[in-house]
């Protein structure tokens, strides 16, 4: 297997085929420059897992997703109480000390990973494999955060003319609310909140309503690292009530939110009509993500590329690919592949690590999803639908349908829903139809021309720019991750500008 070339054809053509071909040879290293994501944390199907099959399987048995109580308006109301109180005595803890509870996080997370994976397969429905790199996506945040406080939120000497003394210092705001979404139950909750406490502030977590299981164990976990219980509190119940209830309140000092563009404005507005101090908003909100094909592509690394990022986590990622632009030369022949990738695809049980595509998130989920193919298969044509064994509970099968144009492309689907369009002209045209979208999170560029790719990555209003590759599992700390325009505010989450946006600063000026 050492080198690609030499590989059968059909696996070629299925990258997620080839690492069941790994599976079925324990122990095989796969070739990196076809299956780079194998080595990479928190991507794709991770090879380096199935050694510890036994282990993982075993857990996902034993998984008992804790009950987790409804808060109610009194609940929030204490909650804020205490929070105010805890903050004072966080925040004025050397940064150091804060920076060493999350490291500790970190590492009893890593030693709690199959359990983890056990809960977030059985509350969340993520695919086994998928759960390994979102554990680890949670540890990565907990160290880099760590490590970026230690080094940017250190005091600062500023020399200058004035002959005084001037330092610039950072501190936590106050009360922060970090509102999270349940497509990354562990990773992106996690990742709110040990920004935010590690910057000083105090938090109050609002998981969402399907996934607090997760949730609150991770505030456990994080309890018994170091964070003081009035400095963290998790509270568990629906946006409208909890997560309004939250915003209005007047002690809270930010919000991050990570969900659809439609809250994400809708918690603007509440803020806004505040009286009080100015409240910050940190959004990361939805994406409506294309993939731009020229003739030069390579078809396999392409076909591999869209599997991965239209379907993988049952296309459930604000970074999945929503749509793929294929220069008309080529789609016929991209298009046949990628239907064989797709009849190869796995679905079924999320608690086997051979299972590609999992179950949606609940049955209204499904639902919803449904009924947009419904429509699709009315308004498209149909290029290739993964077959299922059997009927599966709240499943939706990877589909992919053809559309005229761009225009036609409603609104994001959060689920295995691939549309494509052909091209003509010249890319320039294309890039300006996806800006024209609005959204800006993520974009794929396959071409072998390194200045039309460095071209059309500068004209791309875009926030995550992927050349020749997938779309999806930006790597904490390497591949700073979020968007601009409908897809959010930024900061980049795992970016070394995150956690200044959790901080207010102070400028100290000593007349010596
Ligand atoms: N960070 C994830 C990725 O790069 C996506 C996060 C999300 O879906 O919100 O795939």
């Amino acid at each position: 297997l050492a080198d690609p070339r030499v590989l059968p054809e059909e696996l070629l053509a299925s990258p997620l085929a080839l690492a069941h071909a790994g599976e079925q040879a324990e122990g095989l290293t796969l070739p990196a420059q076809l299956y780079g994501v194998a080595r990479r944390n928190s991507v794709g199907v991770d090879i380096s897992c199935l050694a510890q099959r036994a282990p993982l399987e075993a857990a996902v048995a034993l998984a008992q997703v804790p009950a987790v109580p409804l808060a109610d308006a009194a609940a929030v109301d204490a909650a804020m109480a205490r929070l105010q109180t805890g903050f004072e005595g966080w925040n004025a803890r050397p940064l150091a000390e804060r920076a060493a509870v999350l490291e500790r996080a970190a590492d009893a997370l890593e030693a709690r990973l199959p359990e983890f994976c056990g809960l977030l397969v059985t509350e969340a429905r993520k695919t086994l494999g998928d759960c390994v790199a979102e554990v680890r996506e949670a540890v990565d945040f907990c160290r880099y955060y760590a490590q970026q406080a230690r080094t940017r939120l250190a005091e600062q000497e500023l020399p200058g003319p004035t002959g005084e003394r001037n330092t610039l210092r950072l501190h936590g705001r106050g009360v922060f609310v970090c509102i999270s979404p349940w497509n990354f139950p562990l990773a992106i909750f996690a990742g709110q909140v040990v920004a935010a406490l590690v910057a000083g502030n105090s938090v109050a977590a609002k998981p969402a309503e399907q996934t607090p299981g997760v949730a609150l164990r991770m505030v456990e976990l994080l309890h018994q690292a170091g964070v003081p219980a009035d400095a963290l509190v998790l509270l568990h119940g629906p946006g409208e009530t909890v997560g309004a209830a939250l915003v209005a309140d007047a002690r809270t000092a930010g919000v991050c939110f990570t969900g659809s563009t439609a809250v994400a404005r809708h918690i603007n507005r509440a803020l806004a009509a505040k009286d009080g101090p100015i409240v910050p908003l940190i959004a990361e909100t939805g994406g409506l993500n294309a993939m731009l094909v020229d003739s030069t592509a390579l078809p396999e690394q392409v076909v591999d590329a869209v599997v991965q990022s239209a379907f993988r986590s049952a296309g459930q990622r604000c970074s999945a690919l929503r749509l793929l632009c294929v220069h008309e030369s080529i789609a016929d022949g991209l298009l046949e592949m990628l239907a064989g990738a797709m009849r190869e695809l796995r679905v079924g049980d999320p608690a086997r690590l051979d299972t590609d595509v999992g179950p949606l998130i609940d049955a209204e989920a499904h639902a919803g999803i449904a009924a947009q193919v419904q429509r699709l298969r009315g308004e498209a044509r149909l290029i290739a639908e993964t077959p299922a064994p059997q009927a599966l509970p709240d499943t939706q099968t990877p589909v992919a349908f053809e559309l005229q144009h761009i225009g036609q492309l409603s609104s994001e689907i959060f689920g295995p829903v691939l549309h494509v369009v052909r091209w003509g002209g010249v890319p320039e045209d294309v890039v300006r139809q996806v800006n024209a979208l609005g959204y800006g999170l993520t974009f794929g560029l396959q071409t072998r021309i390194d200045s039309r790719a460095e071209r059309l990555a500068q004209q791309a209003r875009i926030g995550n720019v992927y050349v020749n590759r997938n779309t999806i599992g930006a790597v904490v700390g390497v591949q700073p991750f979020g968007g601009e325009g409908l897809s959010g505010t930024g900061p980049k989450a795992g970016g070394p500008h995150y956690l200044y946006r959790f901080c207010a600063e102070q400028t100290l000026t000593v007349n010596t």
